[in-house]
């Protein structure tokens, strides 16, 4: 089935629930066991509200079938679905790859807490493609990838990387928040673990905090029982919205590509822009992977200011009526923030002169948005 049907369908059995068509909201901790036989079998599908209620589980077959995976995994946040992801299959005296444009945080946590328990962490250039090949050692356990970069927008060329990855038995993870899992199915690329904040498309209306992370049937087991092992446990409110979100993906991401193309290639119009990082503009060196790997792009992209300060920025950003700063993106309304990915590069060059900005195009008229950011263009110029 097509993705717009999966995303309308999976995961609900309203003749389970008296034809209901949405799943219950159920709050466990004690589950009962009928019979003595029954508790000591362990054979029920819901024994404890940790490991899961069919609320949880509605929320994962959804996500499964979406991703074309053979089991999701749930996380309290989208960074709890990475740092979980990689705890699963790491020890002491591995060493793994990570990508240089990979979000922060996902950073952080490689180089505070994995490098503490022995973990040898090393940066490539998103660009390295099938030269990956030649940064694989013989204890190499996992590559880390994020396509594309949500900060540089830089587009991976993951089947190449899977292909070098896989000749040494080396197990390739994504993070595909990018895409909402809508406009990419890195499974069928053969990566081996896809992971995604839902916070951002999946949620899609800024009110949950979550993560999934979708397995290929190689790697499920292991994450379950890594994530099991450390108490991972998600609020049923939490799941509920996100399912909500979940049915609408569709819909909402075929407008996010629409409208953020169109805010894209009137950027490339303005003066004072001197640099548009949107894969699916034919200039962007990213394009032809994004074309092949990708059936659209969602509203996060980056773009440069060609000079400004922080006064001109200020009185650019202070005022925008629709553009709202904030972290975190894939709600339905719109955001714009400057941001300095120099900082968090030591594998490869970002020296792009001028201001580097992300914006999040939502679902708002796109006539509306390009207005407010003409305005606040123009106010910059004047300050
Ligand atoms: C936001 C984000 C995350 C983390 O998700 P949270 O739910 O905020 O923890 C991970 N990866 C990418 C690419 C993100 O943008």
């Amino acid at each position: 089935m097509k993705d717009n049907t999966i995303v309308t369908h999976a995961g609900n059995h309203p003749f389970d629930n008296h034809g209901i068509v949405n799943p219950p909201v159920y709050h466990a901790s004690t589950v009962l066991s009928p019979t003595l036989a029954a508790r000591i079998e362990r054979s029920a599908p819901v024994r404890y509200g940790r490991s899961g209620t069919p609320t949880t589980f509605a929320l994962q077959e959804a996500m499964t079938a979406l991703e074309h995976a053979h089991g999701t995994v749930l996380a309290p946040s989208g960074l709890a679905a990475i740092t979980m992801a990689l705890a699963a299959f790491v020890e002491s005296g591995d060493h793994i790859l990570i990508t240089d444009s990979t979000y922060t945080p996902t950073r952080n946590f490689a180089n505070n807490t994995l490098t503490k328990l022995g973990i040898e962490v090393e940066y490539f250039d998103p660009m390295v493609g099938a030269g990956i090949a030649g940064q694989i050692r013989n204890n190499t356990r996992l590559v880390w990838t994020e396509c594309p970069g949500s900060q540089t927008f830089d587009v991976q060329d993951l089947p190449a990387i899977v292909k070098a990855a896989h000749a040494r038995d080396v197990i390739v993870m994504t993070d595909n928040t990018w895409s909402g899992g809508y406009f990419r199915k890195p499974l069928d690329e053969g990566v081996d673990i896809s992971v995604q904040a839902a916070t951002k498309y999946i949620v899609g209306h800024s009110d949950v905090m979550m993560g999934t992370i979708a397995c290929n049937e190689a790697t499920y087991e292991q994450v379950r029982a890594s994530s099991a092992s450390f108490g991972m446990s998600i609020g049923p409110n939490d799941v509920y919205l996100a399912l909500r979100g979940l049915r609408t993906i569709g819909v909402r991401m075929d407008r996010h590509h629409e409208s953020g193309i169109k805010v894209a290639q009137w950027m490339q119009t303005r003066p004072e822009i001197s640099r548009v990082m949107h894969p699916a503009l034919p200039e962007d060196p990213g394009h032809e992977i994004w074309k092949r790997d990708f059936t659209g792009a969602s509203g996060l992209f980056g773009f440069v200011l060609k000079e400004t300060n922080q006064d001109k920025l200020a009185a650019m950003m202070d005022n925008m009526t629709l553009h709202g700063m904030g972290s975190s993106w894939g709600g339905y309304e719109s955001l714009l923030i400057p941001n300095w990915p120099e900082q968090s590069r030591t594998a490869s060059a970002w020296d792009v002169e001028g201001q580097c900005m992300r914006i999040h195009v939502g679902l708002e008229d796109v006539g509306d948005l390009i207005a407010d950011l003409e305005a606040g263009l123009e106010r910059m110029n004047k300050a």
